[in-house]
């Protein structure tokens, strides 16, 4: 016999804290579907989100370097799954409900153009008359609109708990299907968010450590850095070098989950929200690093964006992106027959500015490089 749903509704509610989202109070679709027998409809959106195309193509996105430059480098794909994994070990502990959690972490780069931040910025500045672009509302448009997969309706139909938590940007008072949302996400979705900035701080500092742009002694700087190198060297004084450097990466990453942790349970008890809906109106997340904590990792960013993002090392492939992406993007408003039927046939809901701007942020760095090379050989 297996697990049916409703035993699965019983689980939940025997293990989530009264603030987590219940699947069976939520999950409402654009497109109405009949219950899964044997899994919650947070349950089929991530499934439905490792299914799509726009996933697969997270493996040859840059996520800092050039996607193929170096094996042991992180590219969308890899650093999505660690986002998953932290968000998960976050939700667990907060009693919050993983399965929402996990399928907006999977979601929350699907949006991302090639080339990384430097891809994003050259279409942000191509599409600045239409509205600009941004990765949060194109991860959006993907699963809404882009992913072609139901024979009755476009997008992959996910549940509105999923897409709102993809929408993080709440100053402006967004809305979503003409519903203004509330300033605050559901705490899965800033459980997630939060696991986002983690993740790449701590992954990036390895990566930059790995390909030589950052060493160690320049990252002593920083406080957070130190910590993590003292709490290394707790474990085993003898240790030194690389393998240092790697454990120090490890404890760095676990200290921050670690203060994640201890400091959103108290504010959970300090608040003490008796609903999902009871977080939304609050003037702050509740997930959230300590104030301490706060500080060192803006510290630890701005040192990654200094050295790192925008370092004199990555200036030339900063460049590049540019200049690529904004070829790309003239060529195909000039000539909407190279992006196929599928996607031109998209000018005629979208127009022809977004509708580049789709299949151009769609793109994978290799798909990017390769057209661009074959566009500009026949010019010549
Ligand atoms: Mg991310």
């Amino acid at each position: 016999m297996f697990r049916s749903i409703k035993d699965l509704y019983r689980l939940e509610n025997d293990y989530l804290a009264p603030f987590a989202v219940h699947a069976e109070c939520g999950g409402k679709r654009r497109f109405p579907e009949k219950e899964h027998p044997f899994r919650t409809a947070f349950q089929r959106d991530r499934d439905r989100i490792l299914h799509s195309k726009a996933f697969r193509r997270l493996e040859y996105k840059t996520q800092v370097f050039l996607s193929g430059t170096g094996d042991h480098l992180r590219n969308r794909l890899t650093h999505t799954i660690e986002v998953a994994a932290i968000t998960r070990t976050i939700a667990r502990a907060l009693r919050l409900n993983e399965d929402l959690a996990e399928a907006i972490a999977l979601a929350h780069d699907l949006g991302h153009t090639p080339y990384g931040h430097a891809g994003e910025r050259a279409l942000h500045e191509l599409m600045a008359d239409q509205g600009g672009f941004d990765h949060n509302l194109q991860a959006l448009r993907i699963v809404d609109f882009l992913e072609i997969k139901y024979p009755d309706y476009d997008g992959i139909n996910l549940t509105w708990e999923v897409r709102c938590g993809l929408m993080k940007h709440r100053e402006d008072g967004p809305e979503l299907d003409g519903v203004k949302l509330p300033p605050q996400c559901s705490l899965e979705a800033q459980a997630a968010d939060l696991a986002d900035d983690l993740t790449y701080y701590g992954h990036d500092a390895d990566d930059g450590l790995d390909c030589g742009l950052l060493n160690s002694k320049q990252m002593e700087e920083l406080e957070i850095w130190r910590e993590a190198l003292e709490t290394a060297r707790k474990k085993d004084p003898s240790v030194s070098g690389p393998r240092l450097e790697a454990y120090a990466i490890r404890c760095l990453i676990d200290n921050m989950v670690g203060n994640a942790i201890r400091t959103s349970a108290e504010m959970l008890q300090a608040y003490n929200p008796s609903s999902p809906e009871d977080v939304l109106y609050l003037d702050r997340p509740l997930i959230t690093f300590s104030e301490e904590y706060t500080r060192k990792t803006q510290e630890l960013k701005a040192f990654l964006y200094k050295n790192l993002y925008f370092g004199e090392a990555l200036k030339g492939l900063n460049e590049m992106s540019h200049v690529r992406l904004s070829y790309l993007y003239r060529k195909i408003m000039e000539h909407p027959e190279l992006m196929g039927c599928s996607a031109e046939k998209r000018i005629a809901t979208s127009g022809i500015c977004r509708a580049a701007a789709d299949y151009v942020a769609g793109m994978t760095d290799r798909f990017a490089s390769k057209e661009y090379e074959r566009l500009r050989n026949m010019e010549e």
